[in-house]
């Protein structure tokens, strides 16, 4: 069976690698000349590690440019240290998708560069679609097509499915850093939803916000940083999506809007995603179906989105304070991954439930 993928991104080349080494006929097309990301934080939680075996090898190792101990939450008149338990990572993106590209290659999946997907011709016994390389448009005929193509997706374009986008507005900048810790800054100072720094060590950094190019450009100051790049993109900020589009049309990753909506993360959401796209193609099972927790649990994400665009400076300040005091949520926030929070494991779930229905 021939399975055509669009994107190399960690989506596409994870899906890739999980179909190719189970035997599948796997091509992958990706617009640019170059495997690699670099509009990205690149910060993963240790969760990564529970993805697949890949992500405990010595080869992942080198992909990681720092590990992060803490937390620290800024909102305008407070702050909220949170030390994890485990620490976490930050990846150099364009090392990260590489390592994933090669361990497809290995598997035998083809990735062509410089192949732009442009639409679906015919969704027949077989899909047929166009690919432009080199300026000529090429048809290709596939069994499967997958849209692993990222939050600006042609794919969805092309099958009427939109979804809420986000600008996150990002530079990597010289400056003077916490080398182990995340910031975040909280209230309306900080764009749409906030400001973080994501260091690589203690003179360079990712910083960035939503949205707002005068906000960034203040935070930047505030900072007293200097931009060496930027590094600017849209994220799929919005409720989990349909992801089986019919006729063998699948969407994973950015692209079906699989990304931690409260805080935009999206690397290991798409990792998911595609592990559960491939054994639903592998066992011929209902994508939608398998998908069914996961979705739930990216909805709690978009929840807590919801309600945490409501809060005022003043309530960021009360939050901070409310953890500080309560050594249960404290240490919930200390010892779980964000990548594996789901409605049954956060306290105090009804009251957060009641409270995100009144507002919200
Ligand atoms: C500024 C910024 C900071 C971020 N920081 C973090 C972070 O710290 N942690 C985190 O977990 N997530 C972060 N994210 C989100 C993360 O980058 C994405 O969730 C992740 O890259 C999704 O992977 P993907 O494979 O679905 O999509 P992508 O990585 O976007 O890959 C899609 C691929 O498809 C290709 N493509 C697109 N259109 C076509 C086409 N028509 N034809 C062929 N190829 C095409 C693209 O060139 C690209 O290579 C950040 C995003 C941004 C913008």
């Amino acid at each position: 069976m021939k399975i055509s993928i669009i994107g190399a991104g960690p989506a596409g080349c994870f899906t890739a690698y999980l179909l190719a080494k189970h035997g599948f006929d796997v091509s992958v097309y990706e617009q640019k000349s170059k495997i690699g990301k670099i509009q990205c934080g690149g910060g993963l939680t240790p969760s990564i590690e529970k993805v697949d075996a890949m992500f405990r090898t010595k080869e992942f190792k080198k992909t990681i440019v720092n590990r992060i101990a803490s937390n620290i939450f800024r909102s305008l008149n407070n702050s909220l240290e949170i030390k994890f338990k485990h620490p976490e990572y930050v990846v150099n993106r364009i090392k990260f998708d590489n390592f994933i590209a090669d361990k497809a290659r290995k598997a035998g999946a083809k990735i062509n560069l410089r192949s732009k997907f442009i639409r679906i011709k015919e969704k027949r016994q077989k899909i047929k679609f166009i690919i432009k390389q080199n300026d000529k448009e090429i048809e290709k005929e596939t069994d499967i097509l997958i849209g692993a193509d990222g939050a600006l997706s042609q794919v969805c374009k092309c099958i009427g499915i939109k979804k809420n986008l986000v600008l996150a507005i990002e530079a990597r900048c010289i400056g003077k850093f916490k080398r182990n810790v995340y910031e975040i800054f909280l209230g309306k100072e900080y764009g749409k939803l906030y400001a973080w720094i994501i260091p690589e060590s203690s003179s360079i950094a990712r910083v960035g916000l939503f949205e707002e190019y005068n906000k960034f450009k203040h935070l930047i100051k505030k900072l007293n940083a200097k931009i060496l790049d930027m590094r600017s993109g849209y994220i799929s900020i919005d409720k989990p999506i349909k992801c089986y589009c019919g006729k063998n049309v699948y969407l994973v990753g950015d692209a079906a809007c699989q990304v931690k909506a409260s805080t935009g993360g999206g690397i290991i959401p798409s990792l998911i995603g595609a592990k559960i796209l491939a054994k639903s193609i592998i066992n011929k099972e209902s994508f939608e179906k398998n998908l069914k927790k996961f979705k739930r649990d990216l909805y709690l994400h978009y929840i807590i989105r919801k309600v945490l665009n409501k809060l005022s400076d003043s309530d960021y300040d009360k939050l901070l304070e409310m953890i500080k005091n309560d050594s249960k949520i404290k240490k919930f926030l200390e010892e779980s991954s964000r990548d594996e929070i789901s409605f049954s494991k956060i306290p105090f779930r009804a009251k957060f439930l009641r409270y995100a229905k009144k507002i919200i």
